[in-house]
C-alpha cells in the first residue's frame, strides 16, 4: 500500500458516538488520507468535517447503509485491494440483522491481509503506528493451489 490510504470506516449504532469521537481526535491525520464508509457512518463523519473543519480538504466516499448493503460494496472494494486499512467499531451487545455481512467483512480482510481494527484501542494503536504514514507492503498470499484444485463434477 502507498503512503496515502484508503481508510474504510464503518461503525454499528451503538459505537458510532465512538467513531466520531475517534474521527474528531483524529481529523487532521485522516484528512490527508481517503476515506471510505457505509452510509450512515459516512454522513456523520462527512457533516463532522464540514461543520467543525471546513479548512481541511476531504476526500471521502459514502457506501449504501452497511445493512443494505454498504458492508458487502466494502467487502468487494476489499477484495479489489482497494481499501488498505478499515476501521471496523462493532457493537458486542447486539445481535445485528446483518451479522453474516459482518463476519464477511472480517473474512475478506484475512484473505488479503488487509489492517482491520475493530475497537478505538487498536485503531488509536494503528494510527500511531509510522506505517500509517508510509508505503507498506501486505503478504500476498499464494492462492494458486485452491483456484487450481481438482474438482470432480461427472
Ligand atoms: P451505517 O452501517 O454506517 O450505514 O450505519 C454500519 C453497519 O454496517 O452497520
Amino acid at each position: 500500500m502507498e503512503r496515502i490510504k484508503t481508510i474504510g470506516l464503518v461503525a454499528h449504532d451503538a459505537r458510532k458516538r465512538d467513531m466520531m469521537e475517534w474521527v474528531r481526535a483524529n481529523a487532521e491525520k485522516l484528512s490527508a488520507h481517503k476515506m471510505i464508509c457505509t452510509g450512515t457512518t459516512g454522513r456523520l463523519i462527512k457533516e463532522m468535517f464540514d461543520t467543525e473543519h471546513p479548512e481541511l480538504p476531504i476526500n471521502i466516499e459514502l457506501l449504501k447503509s452497511g445493512p443494505l448493503g454498504g458492508d458487502q460494496q466494502m467487502g468487494a472494494l476489499i477484495a479489489g485491494g482497494k481499501v488498505d486499512v478499515l476501521i471496523f467499531f462493532t457493537d458486542p451487545m447486539t445481535t445485528q440483522p446483518h451479522d453474516v455481512d459482518v463476519k464477511a467483512l472480517m473474512r475478506i480482510c484475512s484473505v488479503y491481509d488487509t489492517v482491520i481494527v475493530c475497537t478505538k484501542a487498536t485503531a488509536d494503536f494503528v494510527i500511531a503506528s509510522p506505517l500509517f504514514e508510509s508505503a507498506y507492503e501486505s503478504a500476498k498470499y499464494d492462492y494458486g493451489s485452491y483456484l487450481e484444485r481438482e474438482l470432480r463434477c461427472d
